[in-house]
């Protein structure tokens, strides 16, 4: 190896972690996936057919049209007018989310960001006036993480579709105490009033791009959409890293 080379691949290391977060294997500097190969190819992206209400991937030999719903969105009324994730919510991505979440690696935002607008690709028409939000976590929780991880991924997001990113117009007044275990009508009750739009003039007669790490019931993105509707937004898309498909 030649010394420039050398001395190039000690400053790239230094920049990025050289090592996929998920299973320790050495990266190639030369990628720009945070994850190593390996965990690349076990990782699942929804880029087939998935319900046109909630994102819900769909097995491509289902006999359904562009506008197809899944039996829970036949059933259930929300407010965010569909919702569009990059990831099924299992394998390595389950993992890398976590350690972006609570192991202080933002840049890792770069990477969910990269995917989801890849996802929003032939499914979600961008006109360049909406206005990207993340669903905020309430102070105390920012000031121990450091940073709200779907605030990260909303920026990016906003950069990589030219889009305008607002990070203060939610706001979270309460967290609720667990929604883990909690059935859908309960985390519905549970999240309800956490949220309030902290200047409606910011808000009125918008188009929003709500956007979180993790779709998981739906219910924290469909409440954020409640309140952002109520103060007067035009309509409201949900967009997520990852959707869980059991939740
Ligand atoms: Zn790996
Ligand atoms: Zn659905």
């Amino acid at each position: 190896m030649g010394i420039l080379r050398a001395l190039y691949l000690a400053v790239i290391n230094l920049v990025y972690p050289a090592n996929c977060p998920v299973c320790g294997a050495g990266l190639s500097p030369f990628e720009d996936s945070p994850l190593c190969p390996d965990c690349l190819r076990e990782t699942c992206f929804i880029r087939g057919r998935a319900c046109a209400g909630c994102g819900l991937p769909l097995p491509e030999a289902l006999p359904a049209g562009d506008g197809f719903l899944c039996g829970e969105c036949r059933m259930t009324r929300r407010y965010f007018f569909r919702a569009i994730s990059a990831f099924v919510y299992e394998g390595p991505v389950k993992e890398l989310i976590h350690v972006f979440k609570y192991s202080g690696r933002a840049y890792l935002a770069g990477f969910f960001a990269a995917a989801i607008a890849d996802a929003m690709k032939g499914r979600v028409e961008v006109s360049g006036e909406e206005v990207v939000v993340p669903v905020p976590i309430h102070r105390a929780r920012l000031r121990g993480r450091g940073y709200n991880q779907a605030g990260e991924i909303a920026r990016r997001l906003a950069g990589l579709l030219g889009l305008k990113v607002e990070l203060k117009v939610l706001r979270r007044l309460t967290q609720p105490a667990f929604q883990v275990g909690l059935t859908r009508s309960q985390r519905r009750e549970n999240i309800k009033g956490c949220f309030r739009v902290a200047d409606r003039r910011t808000v009125k007669n918008r188009r929003f791009f709500l956007v979180d790490d993790v779709y998981t019931t739906g219910s924290t993105l469909d409440e954020c959409s409640r309140v952002l509707l109520r103060a007067g937004a035009e309509s409201v898309i949900a967009i997520t890293a990852a959707r869980d498909i059991l939740g």
